[in-house]
């Protein structure tokens, strides 16, 4: 998978889309702390934008991986974080999985009309009692005559209030044996279930008062002896933890583009800024210790981008990738925090101030150090920990 003069027309295109449908609006979503999320996606979904690598039968473009590279880099570039951390659960989270894992109804119910953007999914992985680490999922589907009966909460879910479905992670059970009992199961009971949020016993809540990201809708959600259909059950039984794999092998992959564009943009500005920025007499970017800053995080960008289009090659060939996923994902965000700092600390007291747009990239490059994975918990995968680790 080259990046070829195709995928250079597409990048332009969706350029122009999102300045379009975007990029009028971003400020004020920021500053009211809120997206119109389903809107937002119907018209993203109108220009084929939430389906580009899916089946043509399953309503997607058919396209190679390349193009949700570009679509990765694209989302990074805006000026606010919030649109690619909502459309990445959709379009390189939730979807891929549902055409990989979904049966025919869950592809016709939710699938098509989620590529369409008529549908807004979630992925709901983290629980009250922690998200790094798998060994603490609570969730249980108890499987019984009526269908499966799913109990338990979720935490700090990416369009969690918002969702119209949730792809939730959980420990399946079967009724009458010894397992229905309330303990923890191990990783070869884990599942995924494809949960409609109007079922009755779903209740979603929205966080108010986050640090970054504020458009974006996070929530959380609790199950109580909700019923879901056997149908919405991903996968085959016992592969609820090697899905899992593929959805943050390609999860982090597309973060650690959107967090390198997100870099660039802010290295970017920092340069400008310290070009025309006078102090002593010249220009910051003349001072050595302003222009050798730049040049060190300028290399690592190189160097991240480069690695990250390594692994998006590895998914061209359905290679195994989650720890090249992983390492790519954790050095792109810690990237994106370090230069998030620098375009800070040039800007003065200026970017200090609240609102701005150097203020607000501080605040959003902090995000990515936790969701996704926590580092440290990239950091236990990549040190080749055995995998009860997110
Ligand atoms: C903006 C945002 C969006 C999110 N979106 C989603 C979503 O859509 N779906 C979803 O399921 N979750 C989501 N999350 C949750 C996220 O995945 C978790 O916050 C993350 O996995 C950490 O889990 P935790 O918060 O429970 O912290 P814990 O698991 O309690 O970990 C706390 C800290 O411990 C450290 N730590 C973790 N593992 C290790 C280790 N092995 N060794 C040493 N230290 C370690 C890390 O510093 C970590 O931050 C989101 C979080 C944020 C902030």
């Amino acid at each position: 998978m080259r990046l070829d003069r195709h995928h250079e027309l597409f990048q332009k295109s969706v350029r122009a889309v999102l300045e379009r449908l975007v990029m009028p609006e971003l400020d004020d979503w920021e500053e009211a702390a809120h997206m119109p999320t389903h809107q937002l996606y119907r018209s993203l979904g109108e220009e084929g934008l939430l389906g580009l690598t899916l089946p043509v039968g399953d309503g997607g473009l058919g396209l190679d991986i390349g193009y949700a590279h570009v679509w990765a880099r694209e989302l990074g570039r805006l000026p606010a974080g919030s649109p690619a951390m909502s459309l990445s659960v959709q379009t390189d989270i939730v979807l891929p999985l549902l055409a990989e894992e979904g049966g025919a109804d869950v592809r016709a119910t939710y699938l098509r009309p989620a590529v369409r953007g008529e549908l807004v999914a979630a992925l709901a992985a983290t629980e009250p009692g922690g998200g790094s680490d798998l060994a603490a999922v609570r969730t249980t589907a108890l499987r019984s005559s009526k269908g499966l009966r799913l109990n338990g909460e979720k935490a700090f879910i990416t369009n969690g209030s918002v969702a119209d479905f949730a792809v939730v992670l959980c420990h399946l059970r079967e009724a009458g044996t010894d397992q229905d009992a309330n303990r923890p199961g191990g990783l070869d009971s884990l599942a995924l279930l494809l949960v409609p949020t109007n079922l009755p016993g779903v209740y979603q809540e929205r966080y108010t008062g986050k640090l970054g990201n504020r458009a974006c809708d996070h929530g959380r959600l609790t199950f109580t002896d909700v019923v879901v259909p056997e149908e919405n059950l991903l996968g085959r039984p016992g592969s609820g933890y090697e899905a899992l794999t593929r959805v943050f092998t390609r999860e982090r992959t597309f973060l650690a583009a959107v967090c390198a564009a997100r870099a660039e943009t802010m290295l970017d500005r920092a340069a400008a800024h310290a070009r025309g920025r006078a102090v002593l007499g010249r220009p910051l970017l003349e001072h050595q210790a302003i222009s050798f800053r730049l040049a060190e995080l300028d290399a690592e960008l190189a160097l991240v981008q480069q690695y990250t289009e390594a692994v998006f090659h590895l998914l061209d060939e359905s290679a195994a990738a989650l720890r090249q996923a992983s390492i790519a994902k954790l050095r792109a965000s810690r990237l994106e925090r370090e230069v998030a700092d620098l375009l800070l600390q040039v800007h003065g007291g200026e970017g200090y101030l609240n609102g701005g747009p150097v203020e607000r990239a501080y605040r959003d490059a902090r995000a990515y150090g936790l969701a996704g994975g926590a580092d440290e918990a990239l950091l236990h995968l990549i040190a080749g920990h055995p995998r009860t680790g997110i």
